[in-house]
């Protein structure tokens, strides 16, 4: 079942370079090459496109990547133990794979890839939201990356696609709903890892529009979204008193009522009431 390539199974390679996993790098590994390699085709075409892949790990996704027709993959690994068996991988596919042994949250990762460019990546829980979010936010848009396609907890995946009217409404779900579409595209239980996780897992698909869906400047959205989450159960004249003394006018402004909850409001309303605080 595990022939992508000429190299040997990932269990093998585990063993030969001894990777017993690390719970505090996130360390929860994928050994079916089938299904890293249906995770890499979640990212569409790749031929003609730069990966950067975080945490490669001992390189299931990243063979499946490769396998995929991804011009170069660029992964990004913090554990230095994973060095031999990702060099293994880049003799296989001679100038196709560089590593970086970097915390990708540290590293200046576009200096490295040429677009267009593709983000895929079964990420470390301790940093894929901090990375998902830093993504989301970049000095400009369009972004340099074209699209994301990331493994997540199964309740991050799902606050990512969420929709007004639940739980699971809130930052994310704006910040990544206002520039891009998201979609979850599979679902995997805790057994499709080595060691199992607690919890279910899900990739999500996230595309860059070419532009913002409703217009509203970046850094007073955000600040409306996350004061308005702060207190989630509060009515949002309450919620937003802090940002502006007039803040029911300016709700009313944004066509809001100012008793609803920051749960009730859609993307085009924190927009709207961003643009109405900004003028
Ligand atoms: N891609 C592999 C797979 O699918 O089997 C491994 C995924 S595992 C969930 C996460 C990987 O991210 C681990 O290899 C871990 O060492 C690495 N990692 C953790 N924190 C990191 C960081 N800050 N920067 C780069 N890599 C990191």
């Amino acid at each position: 079942m595990n022939s992508i390539d000429s190299l040997p199974p990932l269990r093998a390679v585990i063993a030969a370079h001894g990777l017993s996993a690390r719970k505090a790098l996130g360390q929860n590994f994928l050994l079916d090459l089938n299904l890293t390699a249906k995770i890499a085709r979640q990212a569409g075409d790749l031929t003609g496109c730069d990966v950067l892949e975080v945490g490669p790990g001992p390189g299931g996704l990243t063979r499946g990547l490769l396998a995929e027709g991804a011009r170069r993959v660029v992964a990004v690994e913090k554990d230095p133990r994973c060095l031999p068996a990702l060099a293994e991988i880049a003799a296989a596919y001679p100038g196709r794979l560089e590593v970086l042994n970097a915390d990708a949250l540290a590293l200046d990762w576009a200096a490295h890839l040429t677009p267009p460019i593709k983000v895929v990546a079964n990420l470390p829980y301790n940093v894929g939201t901090e990375l998902l979010v830093r993504w989301l936010t970049p000095p400009a848009w369009p972004p340099v990356w074209r699209s994301l396609t990331l493994m997540f907890q199964r309740e991050v995946a799902e606050r990512i696609v969420a929709q007004p009217g639940g739980k699971a409404y809130g930052r994310l779900a704006l910040l990544a709903q206002w520039r891009c579409s998201a979609r979850i595209v599979m679902s995997l239980p805790p057994e499709a890892f080595s060691p199992p996780p607690k919890v279910h897992s899900a990739v999500v698909h996230l595309e860059a529009l070419p532009e913002p869906r409703f217009p509203a400047d970046p850094k007073m959205l955000e600040r409306v979204v996350a004061t308005a989450f702060n207190q989630r159960r509060k009515m949002l004249r309450a919620a937003l008193k802090g940002l502006s003394p007039e803040i029911e006018d300016h709700l009313r402004a944004a066509g809001l009522a100012p008793t609803e909850r920051a749960e009730q409001v859609p993307l085009e309303g924190f927009c709207a009431l961003a643009r109405s605080l900004a003028g």
